[in-house]
């Protein structure tokens, strides 16, 4: 099977740019952030305090999280639920941060995702894909920008879907994520030593799906 890995920071673009990719290469698109924030809502939805890890590993054993794809798009399942379009609130994105620290909820989703990837072609995203996940992706990238340009890009998503926003708030927001999201003792985000990292602020859609195209072609290429 040939995995592809994509990590990087919130909002640098990594699931716009995984969806184009795995759509152009004919793969499935695995989004495991969804399933974090699926697990967030459920710990939500229990009423489970954030700080206390042994209370998250407790309940996080009720939340059956799977995967479905319907016309070539992701659906997170929880419990059986599409819960899609209630995952993305910053309500949801903060939870899934903290408790994504947790070596219990980890557990259950890397064991999903492992599973995902040697039964698939996959474009997988995430934050420990190449470093945990998938330590034998035949590519790996690591999608990186200016925080005050991912900041931008949330905000014009958020005022494009007719909600409100502020951006200095959603910026606050990413900076606290990343700083968990890097400093986390079990799988924090970082570059894989054989990864290429590529930085998008100044660069379109178009361009960083070309560039990535690129890196694949060129990497498969030299493995062949
Ligand atoms: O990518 P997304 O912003 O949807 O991820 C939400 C949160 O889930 C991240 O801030 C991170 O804490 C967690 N996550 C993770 N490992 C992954 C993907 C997401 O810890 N592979």
């Amino acid at each position: 099977m040939i995995n592809i890995a994509i990590d990087g920071p919130a909002g640098a673009g990594k699931s716009t740019i995984a969806k184009r990719v795995s759509k152009e290469l004919g793969y499935i698109y695995v989004d495991t952030g969804a399933m974090y924030r699926a697990m967030a809502l459920y710990l939500l939805r229990e009423g489970t305090p954030e700080d206390d890890m042994e209370a998250v590993s407790r309940t996080c054993l009720g939340a059956d999280i799977s995967l479905r794809y319907e016309n070539g798009e992701q659906a997170v399942l929880l419990n059986g639920e599409n819960v899609n379009g209630l995952i993305r609130t910053p309500e949801v994105s903060q939870m899934a941060s903290k408790c994504s620290v947790n070596g219990d909820v980890r557990a259950r989703l890397v064991e999903l995702q492992q599973k995902l990837g040697r039964e698939q072609n996959v474009v997988m995203d995430g934050r420990d894909i190449g470093t945990v996940v998938l330590p034998d992706a035949q590519v790996k990238i690591y999608l990186t920008a200016d925080p005050r340009v991912r900041a931008e890009r949330r905000y014009k998503e958020m005022l494009a879907k007719g909600e409100e926003a502020d951006l200095d708030m959603i910026e606050k927001e990413i900076i606290e994520r990343d700083h968990r999201d890097m400093t986390r003792e079990i799988s924090p985000l970082k570059k894989a030593d054989d990864a290429v990292e590529v930085d998008t602020s100044h660069m379109n859609i178009e361009q960083v799906t070309e560039t990535i195209l690129g890196i694949i072609a060129e990497r498969r290429g030299a493995q062949a």
